[in-house]
């Protein structure tokens, strides 16, 4: 006997039905088979819903009828040819007339019991049997209606009734003995000794399935369904899980106890005890293989088979230092919960003994505490255990595999990734059997933790980085196109996708959870956004809750560095070319560095010296490594140099300045340039970076604009009065012409202090022949006493800087 079962969604409408046919049709020449069916989809769902609104005295319970009564009307008149209908309808009618009756009842008393609920529940079945019989039978297929309750015999505990195997298992082999062709036999229902109607469970028709391959000795069991196989991880929750050729029968259960909704949890166990193997197949897709559940099961060198989680948690934490001296005092505590019906998911318990946390279904909670406060009263009154203290909101991800027992390090891996994500975990258990480490963690994170851990321990996986934009400006455009030329190079050869879920200007923000066409942001950022404020940006970022955040700040604006603290503490990392948040006060920079570690995000800021230049690394690896710095020579501001390069006796000051502005390599108010704050903050940085501590008010710089100009009120103004002083600038640049040498503006550190200014540079000097817009830093250290070590190379301009965007995020994206 071949036993098929088909769930909710393949058996939802006329057209999936055919489709359920057409592989029965397939299967019924390789001999006699029971094809198990569930309810239409959604139904049990709505007849639960029905039966409360009834039971709570709502009317509207009548409509929800309606409505599972038009649905099963429509699916007949879809399915069944005109001449048949009429039967079938009328059948349908009959069932449909007692369901009312029933909830009419129930309405009327308002009282809904275990037992009605079960006989309201059973009508889903009944119905899409009853359909799915005639419609065979009038396709010219010969099947008949098997009736579970004759047959799969229960105890009284509705909703979730218990199997009397011993009384089943002969009824199921008289009844199918004469090996009929085809049966249609509704799962999820069966019934009590006394006959009344009993329900296996939510999910139920696959145990009903299971109950018969076992009795019946069958091959194989075919569960079909809407996925093909069970997956790596719920695929509504993790995109990119995929179908598991092999799992073993303990793998499945547990992936299955833990969430895998695919297949209902007591299912596995009749199969496992006559060795039946278990093929998950899917009706919309018949080719693909589908996942093979046997003892067993290949590895194919999979440490980890998949991932599952439970919502809806409950952590109990029961403590007390008495609680080492209570006799008996788990097996009470077990006892009580399980007199209560309290199904207990997960414990835990601290090796000293003083505490034992269980994980529950929140829905148990008033449950179990009343149990438990009924059996330790005394103890309780005599402060031996302290009141039990009730955590909800939570959820369980269980990481499941057989083989992980043979690999150290599995849990450590687990831990970091959820660290390095900022998911916080309130519990770990370990089942003695080692297939599977648990994790209790908040709700919300559930996704995020998930998609995490599924990149990490399914190797053939792409790694998602997410990235958050401010700032489309010169960089941010630049960057943005070099993220978009790059993207697919990183997929094939870094298994990296890279995503820009937010951009944003001053006006206006756009988020796209799954990642912008970067093609089309502008017209998105223009037509599709939302009005620009950095709270909500940061509100939504941090609603999002994705795995693998990255901030970038391409702006210079001091109100965006305002908020890395409160990113770096979501555990987002920061990227910036901005310099303000490294050259506030020291404390506040020293404050960012320590959050970032404390949150194990990343707080990188290549690019605010030297643009794309490796400065700021090759000097933290000269730290880390044990070097020290003696002194720091630098020329740190492109424009500057660009401006000193290109001014002559037959230029003008102001024109060379404007074209500086004009080609991107200033900041968006020259004069931030010009006046050496730009290349304080730069030499500042340094400095901290080599350890030490300064402010920006200890490194005088020697003014070489005159004053009028840097006080002039618009930037405009301001142009208008360099011109007016040119014959200063000419005179600079006449001077330095007649000793043989070159205006630079120079940051200087050594001996622990730090000035910045104009200096006339000689022709032997390192500096003297710096080209264009070029940035150069000579670092003299322990290490390089006499030669420094030079880094050296465009310093401006926004396609470097950008790349030096891009470095960082990289460097982020390998970390981990
Ligand atoms: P049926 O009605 O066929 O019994 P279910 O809805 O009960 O189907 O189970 C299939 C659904 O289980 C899938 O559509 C999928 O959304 C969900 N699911 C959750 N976890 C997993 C998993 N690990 N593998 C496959 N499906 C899963
Ligand atoms: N129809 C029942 C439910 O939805 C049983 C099943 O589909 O497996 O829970
Ligand atoms: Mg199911």
């Amino acid at each position: 006997m071949q036993v098929l079962k088909f769930g909710g969604t393949s058996v939802a409408s006329a057209k999936n039905i055919t489709l359920v046919k057409d592989i029965i049709v397939q299967k019924k020449d390789a001999g006699s088979l029971i094809a198990v069916v569930s309810a239409l989809g959604g139904i049990t769902t709505q007849l639960v819903n029905a039966s409360l609104l009834a039971s709570s005295g709502d009317e509207g319970y009548l409509k929800l009828l309606n409505q599972v009564e038009q649905k099963h009307i429509k699916t007949v008149q879809e399915l069944i040819s005109v001449k048949a209908q009429s039967k079938t309808l009328g059948k349908v009618k009959i069932l449909l007339n007692d369901l009312e009756d029933i909830c009419r009842g129930v309405f009327l008393i308002q009282e809904l019991t275990a037992k009605t609920s079960d006989k309201i529940l059973s009508f889903g079945e009944k119905l899409s049997s009853t359909i799915i019989a005639d419609f065979l039978n009038d396709s010219g297929i010969n099947s008949s209606l098997a009736q579970p309750q004759e047959f799969i015999i229960t105890d009284n505990n509705y909703g979730r009734a218990n199997v009397d195997f011993g009384v089943t298992v002969p009824k199921i082999s008289a009844y199918f003995g004469e090996q009929l062709p085809v049966y249609i036999c509704p799962g999820f229902i069966a019934s009590s000794k006394d006959n009344q109607w009993t329900t296996l469970g939510r999910g139920g028709s696959d145990y009903t399935a299971a109950i018969l391959a076992s009795a019946l000795n069958a091959a194989e069991l075919e569960i079909w369904t809407d996925v093909s196989g069970m997956m790596t991880a719920d695929p509504r929750l993790v995109r990119s899980a995929y179908a598991i050729n092999e799992i073993s029968y303990e793998e499945a259960m547990e992936l299955s106890h833990f969430g895998a909704k695919v297949i209902y949890p007591p299912t596995i166990q009749p199969a496992l005890e006559k060795s039946i193997p278990i093929r998950i197949k899917n009706t919309f897709s018949k080719e693909d293989a589908g996942t093979l559940i046997s003892a067993n099961a290949s590895a194919n060198g999979q440490l980890i088979k998949g991932l599952s989680s439970i919502q809806n948690i409950a952590l109990l934490n029961v403590s007390g230092s008495g609680m080492v001296g209570i006799p008996n005092f788990s097996h009470r505590l077990f006892r009580a919960l399980s007199n209560a019906k309290v199904n207990v998911v997960l414990i835990t318990q601290a090796s000293s003994e003083h505490t034992i946390c269980v994980g529950i279904d929140a829905s148990d909670i008033s449950k179990a505490l009343t149990a438990i406060e009924s059996e330790f009263a005394f103890e309780l009154s005599a402060r031996k255990i302290n009141p039990v203290e009730v955590e909800k909101e939570l959820a369980i991800i269980a990481l499941v595999g057989a083989n992980m027992k043979e690999q150290v390090g599995v849990s450590g891996n687990m831990f970091s990734v959820l660290g390095q994500n900022g998911v916080n975990i309130k519990a770990i258990a370990q089942g003695s059997s080692e297939r599977n480490i648990s994790v209790v963690v908040h709700e919300k994170e559930v996704k995020k933790a998930l998609n995490s851990l599924h990149e990490s321990f399914f190797l053939s996986d792409k790694r998602v980085i997410n990235v958050f934009m401010i700032g489309v400006g010169n960089v941010g455009s630049a960057l943005i196109e070099q993220l978009r030329k790059q993207k697919s190079y990183l997929s094939t050869h870094h298994h990296i996708d890279l995503r820009v879920v937010a951009l944003a200007n001053s006006r206006k923000m756009y988020f796209q959870e799954r990642g912008m066409d970067l093609k089309e942001w502008k017209n998105k950022l223009e037509h599709e956004s939302e009005p620009m404020s950095s709270e909500l940006f940061l509100q939504k970022m941090a609603e999002l809750n994705l795995r693998n955040s990255i901030f970038i700040d391409n702006t210079a604006n001091a109100d965006i560095a305002s908020v890395y603290n409160g990113v770096l503490k979501e555990s987002i990392s920061v990227v910036t070319p901005n310099k303000i948040a490294c050259t506030n006060s020291y404390e506040e920079y020293l404050n960012l560095k320590k959050t970032a570690l404390k949150y194990k995000a990343k707080f990188l800021f290549e690019t605010n010296v030297g643009a794309g230049l490796p400065v700021i690394n090759t000097l933290n690896d000269l730290i880390k490594s044990g070097d020290e710095i003696i002194k720091i020579q630098a020329v740190l501001s492109g424009s500057l140099n660009f401006i000193f390069n290109n001014f002559n006796e037959n230029t003008r000051f102001a024109d060379i300045v404007r074209q500086a502005q004009e080609e991107g390599y200033t900041e968006p108010d020259p004069r931030i340039d010009l006046s050496g704050v730009d290349v304080k903050r730069k030499i500042l940085i340094l400095i901290r970076e080599s350890g030490l501590n300064m402010e920006i008010d200890d490194i005088p710089s020697r003014a070489f604009i005159p004053k009028e100009c840097m006080n002039a009120p618009t930037i405009e103004e301001f142009f208008k009065k360099l011109e007016e002083h040119e014959d200063t600038f000419q005179k600079m640049i006449a001077d330095a012409k007649k000793a043989g040498k070159k205006i630079k503006y120079v940051a200087t550190f050594n001996k622990g202090k730090a000035e910045t200014g104009v200096q006339l540079i000689e022709s032997s000097h390192p500096l003297y022949n710096l080209e264009g817009k070029d940035n150069i830093v000579l670092f003299t250290t322990k290490r390089y006493p006499e030669q420094p070590l030079v880094v050296k190379g465009a310093g401006a301009g926004a396609e470097v800087t950008a790349s030096g965007i891009f470095a960082d995020i990289m460097r982020i994206a390998n970390a981990n």
